[in-house]
């Protein structure tokens, strides 16, 4: 089942009008709609499904898709996940932080208003002597959540899936700044539920600018899997329905910029279309650096 938000904190199962169903008042702040609807509904799949069939049909392209999970309690990103990506990483410093992998170095946390959804742009900061990279990942969504969840236990703790874009300015300053700029995380198009996929450990990743392969991979080669990021994160903190894990980058790092068209696709699950556009908020002396100093790709 594919699962969107749609025209303002509406909710529905493609293409059904879930809303009413959910108990959701669209135009209501905050939008925890979509959250809500996973911790009453995440143990029983089923009866969205019945839901789902006679609820009124809604056309695709006659909505407005928004980020499937607009207002989680946390949206954690683990760093360095894949091999290549922490070579092309350790070339860039020259050998100084060879060490720096998820499995050592742990997650971070992006800021919850990054998000974006996928008819959002992504909009560049004006700070044009810095670089600012997209990372392509898959997005896992918590369902019912919980603390110490072990391996064992981990993949029943997966609500679904989705297609999310790590976005980060390059640079030395707090990572969690650098990655949290509004629109620095688009999500979508929608959460396909844990259901739907056989085999979250064989899913293939392409990111493309303006028609170029940046970068291409499967969640095969994740470093920490996916049993091992859910057990790191729960050891330190509850993981609440909605919860975001973005679950690490492979090779292929590299620049956006104004004008770009970005596609981030996840085979079975969802392709983001995305474009770079320019905005006026952000510009702030703490980016007021040369690139050549800026060069933790991280
Ligand atoms: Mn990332």
């Amino acid at each position: 089942m594919r699962l969107v938000r749609f025209d303002g904190d509406r909710i529905g199962a493609i293409l059904g009008d879930l809303t009413d169903f959910a108990g959701v008042q669209p135009g209501a702040w905050p939008p925890i709609g979509m959250v809500s609807f996973i911790a009453r509904y995440c143990d029983d799949i089923q009866a969205i499904e019945t839901a789902a069939m006679d609820a009124p049909r809604r056309p695709l392209g006659a909505v407005r898709l928004e980020c499937p999970v607009d207002w989680p309690n946390k949206l954690i990103a683990y760093p360095a996940n894949y091999d290549a990506h922490t070579a092309e990483h350790r070339r860039s410093q020259h050998g100084l932080i060879s060490t720096y992998t998820a499995a050592g170095q742990g997650f971070f946390l992006k800021a919850n208003s990054s998000l974006s959804g996928p008819s959002d742009p992504i909009i560049l900061p004006p700070v044009p002597d810095r670089k600012v990279h997209h990372e392509c990942e898959l997005a896992i969504i918590i369902d019912r959540g919980g603390r110490s969840i072990s391996r064992d236990d981990a993949l029943s703790h997966i609500f679904g899936y989705s297609c999310l874009v790590d976005v980060v300015i390059r640079g030395k300053e707090e990572r969690v700044m650098r990655k949290s700029f509004d629109t620095f995380c688009p999500l979508g198009p929608w959460i396909v539920t844990a259901d739907e996929i056989a085999d979250p450990t064989s899913l293939e990743l392409e990111l493309t600018v303006n028609g170029e392969v940046r970068q291409r991979t499967n969640t095969r080669d994740l470093k920490v899997d996916i049993p091992g990021m859910i057990e790191m994160a729960s050891s330190v903190m509850t993981l609440y329905p909605g919860d975001i894990i973005a679950t690490g980058t492979p090779e292929g790092v590299g620049p956006i910029r104004v004008g770009d068209r970005l596609v981030s696709d996840v085979a079975g699950i969802g392709k983001l279309e995305l474009d770079i556009v320019a905005g006026h908020e952000g510009n702030h002396s703490v980016w007021d650096k040369t690139s050549k100093h800026a060069s933790q790709p991280l």
